[in-house]
Parts: structure tokens; C-alpha cells; sequence
């Protein structure tokens, strides 16, 4: 999952766009970059390994000129964590063109044969947003004369749109002409326009959440549909149209469940009231199916911070005092974005530590989002016996993860999955627990759709093995799996660490 943030104002964007990137900063750790148009029609471009904060100095800032342009937060998932695959990426032909994009695509090494035998181009890294970038650009040079129109672009992103798979929200700048935002005819990830009116002049902006918009001082318009294209030019004229066939929501339901900040809204879907209905629906499977041990449960403790929502409720209904029994030191990364299981062991006792009383002598329910690989949630309960805790009970917001994600999350493979193939009571003893419950699918789906009723779909592969865009088999499942299980991504990191291009440093 990544962040990305575009805006077209009539003054400087650089800081707004780094104060955007920043909201965004939880979509993503592992690099950050941000590309403006100056005066002179050049891109100005920045982007390292970092968190915003590192990435962008006053130097940078400085340099980072123009009225114009877009940023990104890198989380990686195709790829490796080098620079070089760091976005915003850029091509210089036709214009000059820059993207950045936030999803997976599932049929990168289709493309990239098929830019060099159409186009002779050369996709210089393992990045499916580059590939994505110059295909883009391939469809748009099609059109010879300038100047560009609407019905230009709104053609090339349907081409494009009918050879690309996968999940995907973009924006691209092209020099003398616009900004083009542009999502998945499934809408997968997400993406929101936003306006503002500075000095009687329309300013606009794009983002992966409502909260970006909210924060840098833009009213939220609405959010970009699925299959559409939105192209604002340079001089703030609006034109969007539909360039997919039968496009139709599916979101993401990861994104609720933990990805997205609950202050945001997407999709008309307040993240923060889907969680509460989260805490609700499984505060009422637990009354119902646990009552031989409900007597026994002293204490209800989240594991920070975004189970905080859903373990209130549970707490709630079930009538027990919720505690905040861990605290978190909030200036380490989350802990699955490390590159090694190594490494995210052993961030994972560094993040969290537990508050002795809330656990000595105890029976208590411990609440999470969700348990992916299972290490985090192993080393927690191992921690909350240490601090004395008599019997540890444990639930998860989202049912058993059993399937890899090829849409933008990091769970390439289905054995680092620790429900993968196990019952709950097999996970449950994995995980040391003394019982264990799962969210209900149905309950999942309905934590969202009570906020939002026109939601009939979601992307809910990793619970079901079920992938909405059609194109993944088995086959492609192994592939992503050999390339991106943990020994992999540190050879990849290894052989891309000198590939960087186009950069200011
Ligand atoms: P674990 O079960 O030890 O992998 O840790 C699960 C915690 O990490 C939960 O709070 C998850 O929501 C969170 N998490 C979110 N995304 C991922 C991911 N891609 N890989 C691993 N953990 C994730």
C-alpha cells in the first residue's frame, strides 16, 4: 500500500504536498519522493529511501519549484525497497510525463515484454509503476498532433486501462497540459478529489484519503470513481469521463480493517464507524459463542493503536472495563515493513511494552485489528504472560488471512500466513493463546456496508482466495511467491541498490 497526493494551485505546492505526504505517512515508510513543474516547464524531482521527514530537506524544498505537482509514500510490495524503485518515476517522451501510483499490477512481466516488442521501450527496474508509467505514455504518443484534448487522454487511459491489471490509483503530470488522476475499473485502492477556492482561483487536489485534503486546508468534492478519469489542466479546467467497460466497486476491505487512518472517509465509508461496527458485531459473536468463559474475562486490552476502536466496543458489550494495557513507542516503524522476519521480531518487543498491574493476576481479552503472520501477536500474548497474566483469551476484527494479496498488501505467500491451512484452534495454539475467535466474514462486510449500503463488493482475497480482477491463477501465485518471499526482497534489494536515475540528491 502507498500514499499518493497531487495538487494543481496557482503558488507554491512543495510544502503542501510534503504536509499531505505526511498525513499519508502510515501508507507507507519505505521511501518518499515528490515531483513539481517549475516556471520553465521542467519536472523538479525528489525522492530517497526515508520517511518524509528524512527524505525532504530544506535544500529540497527549495529546489522543489512550481505551482504543480504530485508525491508518493512507498510501501513495497512488487519490487524491492531500492531507491530506484522509489516514485515518483518519469519518462521523457512524450512531453515529458510523471506518475505515481498506488496498488499492484498482476501482469508486470506481460508488460514489460510487451513495451519492448511494441515500443522498444525498456523498463529500467522491477517496478510495476514503471511499466505502468511508460505503457501510459506509449498510448498517449499515439497522438501526434498537438495540441492534446480531453478525448486524447481519456482514449489513452482506456487503453491502458484494457491492458493493465490488477489494482491501481494514479495521477501523472504531463508538461504542457494537465494533471490526469485515474483509478482501477474495480477501485480497489483508493483515491479523493478535493477544492479550494485561494484568491477567486480554483486550487484542486488529489489523495489516497479524505484526511490528506482535510489537513492541508481542501474541502473534500468527492471520491474518483471506478474507471474514471479525472484531467485537470494547468490552467484549472476539469474534464472527467468513464474509460472502462462495466466498471464497479470493490474495495479494498483491508483498508478498514487496518490500513487507513480512521479519520479518514473512503468511499463514503467513515474508517473510524466501520471499526466501531467491527467492535460491535464481534463483541456480539464473543457474548454468544464464549459465554462458558465470559465470567472468567477481568479485562478487555487493545493492541495499539488501530485495534483501539474495535476493543472499546467489544468491551462495551460485553460489559467489561477496557484497559489500555500497552504502551506503544510510537517513533519505531510499524513492524511488518521491515524486510526480514528477523527484523520484525525482534521491532516488535522494542514498539510495545506492557503496563505490569493491567495484566498481574488476570484473565484478559486481548483485541487486534487482525493476525497476519502470526509474530507480532506471539510475541504480545508471550508478553502479557510475563507481566502475569493468568489466562490469555484473544480476538481478531478480520476473519482468518489464508491468501496472498497481489493488490498493493505485503503477504506475497500463503505459508508465511499463519491461518493459512490451520484451524482456529491450531492458530490459536501458535499463537499462545487459551481461546481465539475470528471476525465473522459476513459481520466484516457489514461493518462497512451499514456506513455505506451501495457497496455490494469488496476485495476480500486474502479471507477468501477469491481475486476479483480474474487474471490470478496458481501459477501466478508461485511466481509472486518465489519473488516475493523474505530471502528474495534481500537479494532484490541487493542486486537494485544501483540502479537509481533521475534523481536530485
Ligand atoms: P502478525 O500477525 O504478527 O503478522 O501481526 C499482525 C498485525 O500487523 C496486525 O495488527 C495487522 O493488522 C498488522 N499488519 C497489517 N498489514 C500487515 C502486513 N502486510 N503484514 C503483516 N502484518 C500486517
Amino acid at each position: 500500500m502507498c500514499g499518493i497526493v497531487g495538487i494543481i494551485g496557482h503558488s507554491p505546492v512543495n510544502q503542501a504536498i510534503y504536509d499531505g505526504l505526511t498525513l499519508l505517512q502510515h501508507r507507507g515508510q519505505d521511501a518518499a519522493g515528490i515531483v513539481t513543474i517549475d516556471e520553465e516547464n521542467r519536472f523538479r524531482l525528489r525522492k530517497a529511501n526515508g520517511l518524509v521527514s528524512e527524505v525532504f530537506r530544506q535544500e529540497h524544498m527549495l529546489r522543489l519549484q512550481g505551482n504543480v505537482g504530485i508525491g508518493h509514500v512507498r510501501y513495497p510490495t512488487a519490487g524491492s525497497s531500492s531507491v530506484s524503485e522509489a516514485q515518483p518515476f518519469y519518462v521523457n517522451s512524450p512531453y515529458g510525463l510523471t506518475l505515481v501510483h498506488n496498488g499492484n499490477l498482476t501482469n508486470n512481466a506481460e508488460l514489460k515484454q510487451r513495451l519492448f516488442t511494441l515500443a522498444k521501450r525498456h523498463v529500467n527496474t522491477n517496478s510495476d509503476s514503471e511499466a505502468l508509467l511508460n505503457i501510459f505514455a506509449h498510448y498517449l504518443d499515439q497522438y501526434p498532433a498537438e495540441p492534446l484534448t480531453p478525448d486524447n487522454i481519456f482514449e489513452t487511459v482506456r487503453k491502458t486501462n484494457e491492458v493493465i491489471r490488477g489494482a491501481y490509483a494514479c495521477l501523472a503530470m504531463i508538461i504542457g497540459y494537465g494533471m490526469v488522476a485515474f483509478r482501477d475499473p474495480y477501485g480497489i485502492r483508493p483515491l479523493v478529489l478535493g477544492k479550494r477556492e485561494e484568491n477567486g482561483k480554483t486550487e484542486y487536489m488529489f489523495a489516497s484519503e479524505s484526511i490528506a485534503l482535510d489537513i492541508v486546508g481542501f474541502e473534500y468534492v468527492r471520491d474518483v470513481q471506478p474507471g474514471e478519469a479525472i484531467y485537470i489542466t494547468f490552467d484549472g479546467q476539469f474534464h472527467s469521463a468513464i474509460c472502462a467497460d462495466n466498471p464497479k466497486l470493490n474495495p479494498c476491505i483491508f483498508e478498514y480493517v487496518y490500513f487507513a487512518r480512521p479519520d479518514s472517509v473512503i468511499d463514503g465509508v467513515s474508517v473510524y464507524a466501520a471499526r466501531v461496527h467491527m467492535g460491535r458485531l464481534l463483541g456480539e459473536k464473543i457474548a454468544t459463542q464464549w459465554q462458558d468463559i465470559l465470567p472468567e474475562i477481568d479485562v478487555v486490552i487493545p493492541i495499539p493503536e488501530t485495534s483501539t476502536d474495535i476493543a472499546l466496543q467489544i468491551a462495551n458489550v460485553l460489559n467489561k472495563p477496557y484497559r489500555q494495557g500497552f504502551v506503544k513507542n510510537r517513533y519505531v516503524a510499524r513492524t511488518f515493513i521491515m524486510p526480514g522476519q528477523a527484523q520484525r521480531k525482534s521491532s516488535v518487543r522494542r514498539k510495545l511494552n506492557p503496563i505490569a498491574a493491567e495484566f498481574k493476576d488476570k484473565t484478559i481479552l486481548l483485541v487486534d485489528d487482525s493476525i497476519v503472520r502470526g509474530t507480532t501477536s506471539e510475541q504480545i500474548v508471550e508478553m502479557a504472560r510475563q507481566a502475569g497474566a493468568k489466562k490469555v483469551y484473544f480476538a481478531s476484527a478480520a476473519p482468518e488471512i489464508r491468501y496472498p494479496n497481489v493488490y498493493g498488501i505485503d503477504m506475497p505467500t500463503c505459508e508465511e500466513l499463519v491461518a493459512y491451512d490451520r484451524s482456529v484452534e491450531q492458530v490459536a495454539e501458535m499463537i499462545g493463546v487459551d481461546r481465539l475467535v475470528f471476525q465473522d466474514l459476513s459481520d466484516l462486510f457489514k461493518s462497512v456496508q451499514l456506513e455505506n449500503p451501495t457497496i455490494h463488493n469488496f476485495d476480500a482475497s486474502v479471507f477468501t482466495g477469491e481475486y476479483i480482477t480474474g487474471d490470478v491463477d496458481k501459477e501466478y501465485l508461485n511466481c509472486i511467491a518465489q519473488a516475493r518471499n523474505d530471502k528474495a526482497k534481500a537479494n532484490l534489494a541487493q542486486q537494485a541498490t544501483n540502479l537509481e536515475i533521475h534523481n536530485e540528491s
